[in-house]
């Protein structure tokens, strides 16, 4: 099964998404993984990664692209993928739209995890206190939830009017979250 997961920083789309590896069995890709480990490696690519991302800004869509084109080209997408992270502009979802069309592999499901603003800003300082991320800082927080509300937002709208978004209440425990995405995932698959 091909998953997009969208959801604003801290609304917990990287938690549900490893969650759904267990089940799933698919690979789950972060772009926010994929570009810290690049950050850690030192590549140039990933230092400048690093001093976007610690700033709350995006990456350039050019980079973000090939990242996700050069990762969906591998084998072990065959049976599907859980997508986090991207996109984050419409540019971004026409981009992935074009790629997958290209492998023939359309996105079946896109998941929209929603919380409120208020709920996200105590998470992500208490994340900030337990990993460190200096992306958690509370300005920097404030800079990617306008971020979200300006270009990631768009992205909801655009899959919402093709007929392709869900939308699921990311409030609660894990586990229930989980259950609600995947109740969502088996009525569409009975559907199909
Ligand atoms: P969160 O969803 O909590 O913001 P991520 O780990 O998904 O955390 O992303 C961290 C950062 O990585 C983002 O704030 C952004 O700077 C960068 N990033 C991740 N994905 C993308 C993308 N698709 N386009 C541009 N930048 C991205």
């Amino acid at each position: 099964m091909r998953i997009v997961i969208l959801g604003a920083p801290g609304s917990g789309k990287g938690t549900q998404a490893k969650m759904l590896v267990g089940h799933l069995g698919v690979p789950h890709i972060s772009t926010g993984v994929l570009l810290r480990n690049a950050a850690k490696r030192g590549t140039e690519l990933g230092l400048l990664a690093k001093s976007i991302i610690d700033q709350g800004e995006l990456v350039p869509d050019n980079i973000m692209s090939d990242m996700i084109e050069e990762r969906l080209g591998r084998d072990d997408i065959a049976n599907g993928f859980i997508l986090d992270g991207y996109p984050r502009n419409v540019a971004q979802a026409k981009s992935l739209d074009a790629m997958l069309e290209r492998l023939g592999r359309p996105a079946q499901e896109i998941i929209h995890i929603n919380v409120d603003p208020e709920q996200i800003i105590r998470r992500l300082a208490k994340r900030q206190e337990l990993e460190g991320r200096v992306d958690d800082a509370e300005k920097t927080v404030r800079n990617r939830m306008r971020i979200y509300a300006e270009q990631t937002a768009p992205v909801e709208d655009y899959y919402e009017e093709s007929g392709r978004l869900t939308r699921v209440l990311g409030d609660g425990p894990k586990e229930e979250i989980l259950q609600r995405i995947l109740s969502v995932l088996n009525i569409h698959a009975t559907l199909d």
